[in-house]
């Protein structure tokens, strides 16, 4: 068990065997020359960043991502010794600090290098990734002129270490591959322009790693299919291997009542009892990251489904029962049942949103138990 408890019974679980196994099986099919960098941005998914980190570099990765110096220095605080590489923009003024923690930092304008460069020490190198654009639009270098400006002044400034470069794909997980391919080869045109190729060349999310190995290289980053869910609901069925779900969310029924027919129920007296009905309270709400447009939703209970009836409040919510459940019943908002499920896509699909969203607003508050072979490792509860 782990430091902490929780005192009220809504959990976030986290399984990370079912990480593990993600994460050997995209191993395999990247193959032993291929480097992995788990993707561990907005606090792992909202599966925690401390915990998915180590179990990932335990299970095969090598290189961990985030998207701002925050988190990398979160999870240097946590003890997290591994290379960590920051997705999004820096202030120079913080190139410093990133080389004393030795966080790598993502490039991608020469008046960036030379204002960081004014504050680096040289004995203290900054490792650096430099970004292209290459149909993302987001972050990136898009022209030579400006790519062979900035690996000159790296070349020149002792204290910038040049160790990779990479882009990202705008439609990875979309069928029509056109796009992919049209960023693809811009990229191989870009890289041709450099005197010297860094050490690492890195190019694919999930989806791009899973379907197409020439966008490989020599490193892949792993966000999404690591957490055990598809890049996108339309390639699902195309994947090489199965993935794990790594998250289930679960609370338990806090009260159970009988009410009569015409009987209304939560703010607004909203929803109406169309005959005597079984009613559960659920001790989790919008705060938590059940938003109030889940309305409907169905949760489990005992392996069967029941909908969340009336608005859903900050704290709680209430489902229609199909029939009386002891107070402490298990309710399953995400993951299994018995024969059972609700999947991260189905949340997804309701919200009308992608899966990637769903893990990321389960809220703070809700404790993360982690479970390894079986068994509750550790309790995180930020609260205590
Ligand atoms: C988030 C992110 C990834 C991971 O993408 P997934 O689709 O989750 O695998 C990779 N690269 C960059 C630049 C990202 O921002």
């Amino acid at each position: 068990m782990g430091q902490t408890n929780f005192y009220r019974d809504t959990w976030a679980e986290i399984n990370l065997d079912a990480l593990s196994y993600n994460i050997e099986k995209m191993r395999q099919h990247i193959g032993n020359d291929v480097k992995l960098i788990a993707v561990v941005k907005a606090n792992a998914y909202g599966h925690g960043d401390e915990d998915i980190a180590a179990a990932a570099l335990a299970s095969g990765a090598s290189y961990l991502a985030v998207a701002f110096l925050d988190e990398a220095l979160a999870l240097r605080k946590k003890g997290i010794n591994a290379p960590i590489l920051v997705l999004g923009a820096c202030r120079p003024i913080d190139a410093r600090l990133a080389a004393e923690w030795e966080i790598t930092l993502t490039v991608f304008q020469p008046q960036w290098l030379e204002e960081a460069s004014l504050y680096l020490l040289p004995d203290k190198k900054l490792k650096i990734h430099l970004k292209l654009d290459t149909g993302m639009g987001r972050l990136g270098v898009r022209e030579k002129d400006i790519l062979k400006k900035l690996e000159l002044s790296i070349k020149q400034n002792a204290s910038i270490h040049l160790e990779g470069v990479y882009t990202h794909f705008a439609t990875a997980d979309e069928i029509d591959s056109t796009y992919l391919e049209y960023q693809l080869s811009h990229f191989h045109k870009m890289l041709s322009y450099f005197d010297e190729r860094p050490k690492f060349l890195h190019l694919s999310n999930s989806a791009a790693a899973l379907r197409f190995p020439s966008t490989h290289f020599n490193a892949i980053r792993l966000g999404i299919s690591m957490y055990g869910l598809s890049p996108s609901p339309e390639i699902e069925e195309d994947l090489p291997y199965r993935l794990k779900p790594v998250l289930s969310l679960h609370t338990k029924l806090v009260h159970v009542k009988k009410i009569k027919k015409g009987s209304k129920l939560s703010y607004g007296a909203t929803y109406e009892a169309e005959e005597d009905e079984w009613i559960g309270t659920l001790p989790i709400g919008y705060a938590d990251g059940w938003i109030r447009r889940l309305n409907g939703q169905e949760v489990l209970v005992n392996g069967l489904r029941a909908p969340i009836v009336g608005r859903i409040c900050m704290d709680q919510c209430l489902v229609k029962l199909p029939n009386e459940f002891p107070v402490g019943t298990v309710v399953t908002l995400i993951g299994r049942q018995g024969g059972a499920s609700i999947s991260v896509n189905e949340i997804a699909k309701k919200l009308d949103t992608i899966n990637y969203e769903i893990t990321c607003m389960i809220a703070g508050r809700v404790p993360r138990v982690y479970k390894k072979d079986g068994q509750v490792t550790r309790i995180l509860n930020p609260l205590l």
